[in-house]
């Protein structure tokens, strides 16, 4: 690997002036899980690497029932899918977070990694993006809350300028009759990446859907809003017929290429049954969230 500086800031003020001064030259960075393997292979190549966890600020994690989530960008996956809120109120994120590489990986691996690694496949994006998150962005300028829809642009591009710094995620309160889900297709058990996940948000009234998110990953450039099949959802009885229907609406959306990891066919075949799937599990919890 090539030679670099290690930076530990003790502040994101400290993050966004060494940002400010540096630009391209220097790249934040959470657990390394990512950037590490980049700088080894030659793909990345910073004379800086900034430590952003040495930041406290990017560690905070806090829930209140009235304001909704805050999660550090650095706060490993770990800790997220293990946090009680998380897991009562979040599920489908906590489900995201435990998938990420193995016990170790979790250990280091952050959100705000994930998310401005910008793959396709990333695991915990469309989760975010379900439930209607927002990234906090710092920057000497000041601070932009964006959310996450939007935030990747193309595989590895994203709309961080070079002096930005993810500081946390902000994720609005849970909902009565609200609920979250999300699941992926791997070949394997463990550390492989998603072939296709899908992660979706639903609120029911009774067996009726008032509100539906469903996001598609790994099969499009960026993850990809199922637009028409969350229009489809919105006020009708969620029975089998119409998640199946669903299901196929959120397959057409997905715009997948043929690789060694799976075929067009066989992706699009993997949206429709984890649409089908993630809808009936959230639609469960969402159900048990109306008292
Ligand atoms: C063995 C293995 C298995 C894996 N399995 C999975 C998996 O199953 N699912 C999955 O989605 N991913 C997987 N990954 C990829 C990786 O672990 C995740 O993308 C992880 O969430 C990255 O987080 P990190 O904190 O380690 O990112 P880092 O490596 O620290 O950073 C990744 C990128 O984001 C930028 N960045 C980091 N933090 C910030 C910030 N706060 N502000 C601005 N830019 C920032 C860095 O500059 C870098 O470009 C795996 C990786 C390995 C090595």
């Amino acid at each position: 690997m090539h030679e670099f500086t290690y930076v530990a800031p003790s502040s994101v003020e400290e993050i966004v002036q060494f940002l400010a001064q540096h630009r391209e030259k220097a790249r934040p960075f959470c657990g390394g899980t990512d950037i590490l393997v980049q700088m080894r292979s030659g793909v990345r190549r910073p004379s800086y690497l900034l430590d952003v966890k040495t930041a406290p600020e990017t560690r905070l994690f806090e829930f209140d029932p009235a304001k909704g989530l805050r999660i550090g960008a650095a706060v490993p996956c770990a800790d997220v899918s293990a946090d009680p809120a998380v897991r009562r109120y979040y599920p489908g994120l906590a489900e995201a977070a435990n998938l990420i590489g193995s016990v170790q990986i979790r250990n280091r691996a952050s959100l705000g990694g994930n998310l401005a690694n910008a793959s396709p496949a990333a695991d915990t994006v469309p989760a975010l993006i379900a439930l209607g998150a927002k990234a906090v962005l710092r920057s000497v300028q000041g601070q932009r809350e964006v959310p996450v829809e939007g935030f990747v642009t193309a595989p590895g591009r994203t709309i961080l300028n070079a002096d930005e710094v993810i500081t946390e995620f902000v994720i609005p309160p849970p909902q009565r009759g609200g609920a979250d889900a999300y699941l992926r297709f791997v070949p394997r058990n463990e550390m492989d990446i998603a072939v296709a996940g899908v992660g979706v948000f639903v609120k029911m009234e009774g067996q009726r859907c008032v509100e539906a998110r469903i996001v598609l990953g790994a099969v499009g450039p960026t993850q990809i809003v199922a637009s028409e099949a969350m229009a489809y959802l919105r006020g009708r009885t969620l029975n089998e017929g119409v998640v199946s229907h669903a299901a196929e609406l959120a397959a057409q959306a997905a715009s997948p290429i043929d690789d060694v990891r799976g075929t067009r066919e066989f992706r699009r075949h993997l949206v429709a049954v984890l649409t089908r799937r993630s809808l009936l599990a959230a639609a469960k919890r969402a159900q048990a969230n109306q008292s």
